[in-house]
């Protein structure tokens, strides 16, 4: 089963303790302890493959600053993945936690 988080999460607000498999030609249900296994899992797998990316954005960024000496142009193609991969890095700052 693949659940819509965001959905299964505001039916859950709403009070559900039994979910409809999301596709409609599974007739089956699940039980909310099903449901929230199922998405922690999913959340423990995206947060580390978040972590993975992360490594890989900052050696990149590492290689294209010292291939570029941190170019501050303003408007060329490495000025734009550098300040795009900066964004990137501190957004994940802020979800992930300080260690990111
Ligand atoms: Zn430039």
């Amino acid at each position: 089963m693949r659940h819509d988080l965001a959905a299964d999460l505001k039916a859950i607000r709403a009070g559900a303790t039994v979910f409809p498999d999301p596709d409609p030609g599974v007739r089956t249900e699940y039980e909310l302890h099903e449901v929230a296994e199922h998405a922690i899992e999913r959340a423990i797998k995206a947060e580390a493959l978040a972590w993975e990316l992360v490594a890989a954005l900052r050696r990149i960024s590492e290689i294209l600053d010292s291939a570029t000496c941190r170019c501050r142009c303003g408007f060329c193609e490495y000025f734009n993945a550098q300040k795009r991969a900066d964004k990137a890095l501190a957004k994940a700052k802020e979800v992930l936690g300080d260690e990111a």
